[in-house]
Parts: C-alpha cells; structure tokens; sequence
C-alpha cells in the first residue's frame, strides 16, 4: 500500500506522522519527498546505500548557428526563450524541458543537452526503526523544479511491502508530484484557524487527483478547534484517522531526534484504520 502523508503548509507534523507509521509497521520504505528540506534522514540516519545524479532535459543553443529568426521562441509556451536583437535568452527558470524550441529550430542551432538537479539517495534506516528504508533526495540549490526529481525517486521504489511518502509542504506542483499514485492519502492537521484553512486546500487538491484521504489531527488537545476540525471532516465525509495528543515531552524528544515509542499504539491503530478505509489500486 502506498500512504502518502500531506498538509497544506510546513510544521503541522507529516515528518512526525510518517516516521511513527514506519516505526510501527517494520519493513516499510519512507520515501522523503521534501527534496528542497528533507529531514527523516536526520531521524533514520540511514546507513552508505545507493546515490544518484537526477537530470533534465534543456535546451542548448549553437550561436553560430542561430539566426534570431525567433521562432524558438514563437513555440515555447512557457515564456522561457526571448530574442533580444537578434539574441536568443534563454529563462532556465521558466523552462519544462518539452522540446520544442529544438524541434522548431531551422538551422538546428538548439540542441538537447542534461542539466544536474539533484541527488536521490537510498539506505537503510540505523536509528528509531531500523530495517526502515529511506529514499530521499536533495534538489540543487537555485534548481527551479522538484517535480522530476521527486518523480525519480519514486522511479527507484521496488513494488513490494508498504511505502509511506512524505509530502512537501503546500499544495503546488511538487506535492502534486509526490501524492501521485498514493492509495491513500493522509492529511495532517494542527487543531488551529490556519491549520483548518490550509486543511481545506490540501484536501481539495487530493479530491481533485481521486485519492481517497484521512485525517490525522497532530497536537491534539481536545479543545475548541479539535472539535471545529472534525466539524469540517464530518461536513466533508473525510475520516478521522488517528489523534496524536499534544505532549510537551514528544516535542523534547524529537527536537533531539528521537521518535517516542509513546504513540506506536496510536499509529497502529491507523494503520488499522487504513487498511479498512484504503481503497487500494
Ligand atoms: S529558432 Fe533557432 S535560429 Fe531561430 S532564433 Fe531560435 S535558436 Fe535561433
Ligand atoms: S524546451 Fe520547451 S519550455 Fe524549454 S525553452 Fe524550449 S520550448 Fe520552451
């Protein structure tokens, strides 16, 4: 089964989440999708394994050959070419590596040529729940996309046991690319007014990709706002899979790195929950 865990902003707990399902489920892959700051390496601290370069496609342009006849830049349906003059600028920002300027290209100035982005890594877990594979990666710094990156990550997963993914934050393209082909989703929550609002963004995106979803309220304190969020998830037919109560002290323990054994009944019983609500594909 492929879980993935996702919020619609940063600091709600996925990275929490998800390593307390891979502490209680032995022989899952965690699969750290937050290539720009993935941090379950600092938890897993997983052993030398497997490392390698991540390449897209970019245009590169023979000058000598090129005539600023501008139609590279007539096709790019992104903005990225602009013709200065009779100079070609090419916007490496903008680029999505499609092609068609080299297709377009009378003299067949452009050219295709692979720019690095990053890095996937793979190794297996020595720390919190050994035997855990991780497979992570890290995106070059000023590398305008994550999405290819985190697609070859997923590229690199063997098709067995269960895999957990950890979302990026937000609902933009890079989380899109890394709740793909989820079973299920998990959305983690905070029981707050802006824990509730990006609640309904990220849960709007994943109804709109199909996949069947859950909640998990982090920091739950059963206050007002606990009840608010189930109030929603009631209103949304979404369930409520799994509280993880406020403790002062799992925050001490994780500031240090440790995942308290405290809450495995608690991610036990989700995945439980998830083996009866997942609709597997
Ligand atoms: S289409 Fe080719 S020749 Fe024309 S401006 Fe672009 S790169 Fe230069
Ligand atoms: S590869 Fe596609 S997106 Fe990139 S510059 Fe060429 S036409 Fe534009």
């Amino acid at each position: 089964m492929i879980v993935s865990i996702a919020s619609g902003k940063g600091g709600t707990g996925k990275t929490t989440v998800a390593l307390l399902l891979a502490a209680a489920r032995p022989g899952a892959t965690v699969v750290d999708c937050d290539v720009e700051e993935p941090n379950c390496h600092l938890f897993l601290q997983p052993g030398r394994g497997e490392e390698r370069q991540v390449t897209v496609m970019r245009p590169s342009l023979n000058t000598e050959l090129c005539d600023g006849c501008g139609r590279c830049a007539e096709v790019c349906l992104f903005n990225a070419l602009a013709i200065t003059g009779k100079k070609v600028l090419l916007f490496d920002e903008l680029c999505h590596g499609c092609g068609g300027c080299i297709l377009a290209c009378p003299p067949k100035a452009v050219s295709e040529a692979a720019k690095p982005i990053g890095v996937v890594r793979a190794g297996a877990a020595t720390r919190n729940s050994a035997g855990t594979k991780l497979i992570d990666g890290l995106l070059d710094v000023g590398s305008p996309t994550a999405s290819p990156l985190i697609k070859a990550m997923k590229e690199t997963l063997a098709a067995q046991g269960d895999i957990i993914v950890d979302c990026p934050p937000g609902t933009a393209c890079s989380m899109v690319a890394a709740v793909a082909d989820s079973d299920f989703c998990l959305l983690v929550t905070e029981p707050t007014p802006f824990g509730l609002h990006d609640l309904g963004l990220a849960a709007g995106v994943i109804k709109l990709l199909g996949i069947p979803a859950g909640v998990v309220i982090n920091k739950s304190d059963g206050g007002a706002w606990d009840d608010a969020v189930a109030d929603w998830c009631a209103q949304e037919g979404i369930p409520i899979l799994g509280r993880i109560p406020h403790s002062e002290a799992f925050a001490h323990e994780y500031a240090e790195g440790r995942i308290s054994p405290e809450y495995l009944a608690d991610a036990r019983a989700i995945w439980g929950k998830l083996g009866r609500e997942g609709d597997c594909r």
